[in-house]
């Protein structure tokens, strides 16, 4: 992709989240938004502490971080980055866009999302201000359908027209609060995530019973 994005904008994929742990709905949606959107990187951003998890057991940043790592090392185009786990506190999407703004200034950004985060984005803080700077694609997830939500939105919200992209992916069916609730009943999780994140979480004993609430 690198050669045909040559003299134009250069577009780049941001993925957030918790990914605890990182799995094939992520990678399958951050990959067909690659090819669709010719974004030239996706970069994956794990979250410190997210304002909308309501969950306390969130694995350390550290596993969730190494699984990303291990997760993407086959594809160049994608990256990770640590920014929101270097920075105390709460976490808002504004800042990290922010901040993405200082380091690729020549950039235009892409928001990756799933559609069930993409009908929250109106209860972010600064919607505004995130919308002046970033596009989002919202990808298919299973039950969670939001192309009739972004028509609704556009209506009501004009400053969003053109700035909401409804993805069709090959939907998966795949959740890491599933996947944590596999590894705790003992059932496979298998084929749902990439092998090396597999082990990892074998390894280190990751959401087990002793390890989750
Ligand atoms: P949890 O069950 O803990 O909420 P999750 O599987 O939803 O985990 P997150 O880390 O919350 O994963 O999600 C990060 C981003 O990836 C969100 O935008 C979410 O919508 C998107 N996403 C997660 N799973 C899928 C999937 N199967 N298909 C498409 N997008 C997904
Ligand atoms: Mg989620």
């Amino acid at each position: 992709m690198g050669d045909e994005q040559k003299g134009k904008v250069d577009r780049l994929g941001i993925m957030g989240g918790t990914f605890d742990p990182i799995h094939f709905g992520h990678l399958v949606a951050a990959e067909m938004a690659r090819s669709m959107f010719n974004l030239s990187k996706v970069l994956f951003i794990p979250s410190g502490t997210p304002p909308h998890k309501d969950r306390s057991d969130i694995t350390d940043a550290g596993f969730r971080f190494e699984m990303i790592e291990r997760a993407i090392q086959d594809n160049p185009a994608f990256g990770i980055s640590a920014l929101e786990l270097e920075r105390k506190g709460l976490s808002y999407t504004v800042d990290t866009l922010r901040a993405l703004r200082g380091i690729y200034p020549e950039h235009e950004l892409y928001f990756i999302t799933g559609s069930d985060v993409l009908r929250e984005i109106f209860s972010w803080r600064e919607v505004e201000e995130i919308l002046k700077m970033t596009e989002f694609i919202g990808a298919a997830r299973p039950g969670f359908d939001a192309s009739d939500f972004l028509l609704q939105i556009q209506d009501k919200h004009p400053e969003t027209q053109g700035k909401l992209h409804y993805l069709e992916v090959p939907a998966l069916a795949i959740s890491s609060t599933d996947i944590r609730s596999r590894v705790k009943r003992g059932y496979p999780i298998r084929y749902l995530l990439p092998e090396p994140v597999r082990l990892f979480i074998q390894q280190h004993g990751l959401y087990r019973e002793d390890n989750v609430l």
